[in-house]
């Protein structure tokens, strides 16, 4: 059998320095190569799943006219001349370093690889990137995010024949400020965020519903866990992505919500991301590209990314 589960990787996100003592550092990425890579190589211990991932580099494709249609292009132009003379702060937490624009528009490109894969083969895909994108606004970077990519990559899939309705599904432990805002005047684009409440960024709100009831919020107050979790999957997300009818589902894929995560405190378990992802995948089938956002316990992020993808291909196996 051919199946690939492909992670759209490059060593060179490394390069996105953030700083001495930043918790989205290039230690995230390596734990989690690291760790998937043992699961493949451990000889006649390896995991089967493991087996079938395929590490594939980013296309080097023409992001810009993606981004600078959800962003502004000044903001854009401003990223581009901060990195050029050698970096600086955006905000007190968010860094640009001189490769971080070039990195940032990697990480785009990742994403749209990603969506043109899961669209073309009908099959699930992972962008495993940095930096992370769910709070970075039309015309500002914040929260160790630089460019929107969820929201870059939904406005994107729009333009791929077929696709004429695209829903993102935010399990970060923040609330996505700026995918929610670069996605809810389109009516086409559906958005639903699971995060902590109260929390950075203080958006999410349960009465913010978007311009087309195209918006779902669903705030958990701090030590919520996976039966929290299931209950408003049950009750409120599933309900309102089916109604939606998504042709392609994105998710916005943070791993703060574990339990060991030490910027927020909610009690998810790694393992309970397969269950998160096969509640997707009864959803949506293999139509899911996963990309990362946060998770910044080195070994929690690790497996719960490996929970994740071993969900998918071995659903993915149970369905061909
Ligand atoms: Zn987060």
């Amino acid at each position: 059998m051919n199946y690939r589960f492909p992670v759209f990787y490059s060593s060179l996100f490394a390069g996105h320095d953030t700083g001495l003592g930043h918790p989205e550092n290039a230690g995230r990425l390596s734990a989690v190569v690291d760790h998937l890579k043992n699961c493949q190589n451990s000889g006649l211990q390896a995991d089967e799943w493991a087996t079938q991932i395929a590490w594939i580099e980013p296309s080097a494709r023409s992001v810009l006219p993606h981004v600078c249609r959800v962003h502004d292009p000044g903001y854009v132009n401003q990223l581009d001349a901060i990195a050029q003379r050698g970096g600086g702060h955006i905000d007190s937490d968010t860094v640009v370093s001189p490769q971080s624009y070039d990195l940032a528009l990697l990480a785009v490109a990742a994403w749209l690889d990603g969506v043109d894969w899961v669209w073309q083969q009908k099959s699930p895909a992972f962008a495993l990137v940095r930096p992370p994108g769910h709070h970075a606004e039309r015309d500002r970077g914040m929260g160790f995010c630089l460019l929107s990519n969820a929201a870059i990559a939904a406005h994107y899939a729009l333009t791929c024949p077929g696709i004429s309705r695209v829903a993102i599904l935010d399990w970060d432990v923040h609330h996505g400020n700026g995918t929610q805002a670069l996605v809810e005047a389109n009516a086409n684009l559906a958005y639903c965020s699971f995060h902590q409440s109260p929390a950075y960024p203080g958006t999410g709100a349960a009465s913010e519903t978007g311009q087309h009831q195209n918006v779902l919020n669903l705030p958990l107050p701090p030590g919520a866990q996976l039966a929290d979790y299931q209950q408003r999957w049950a009750d409120q997300a599933r309900p309102f992505l089916a109604d939606f009818g998504a042709d392609l589902m994105i998710v916005s894929a943070g791993y703060d919500a574990t339990q060991a995560d030490p910027l927020a405190s909610l009690s998810l378990q790694p393992d309970d991301y397969r269950w998160f992802t096969h509640a997707c995948w009864e959803l949506m089938g293999p139509r899911i590209l996963f990309g990362l956002e946060g998770g910044y316990d080195f070994s929690a992020l690790a497996c719960s990314v490996a929970a994740t993808i071993r969900c998918a291909i071995e659903n993915c196996a149970v369905s061909s």
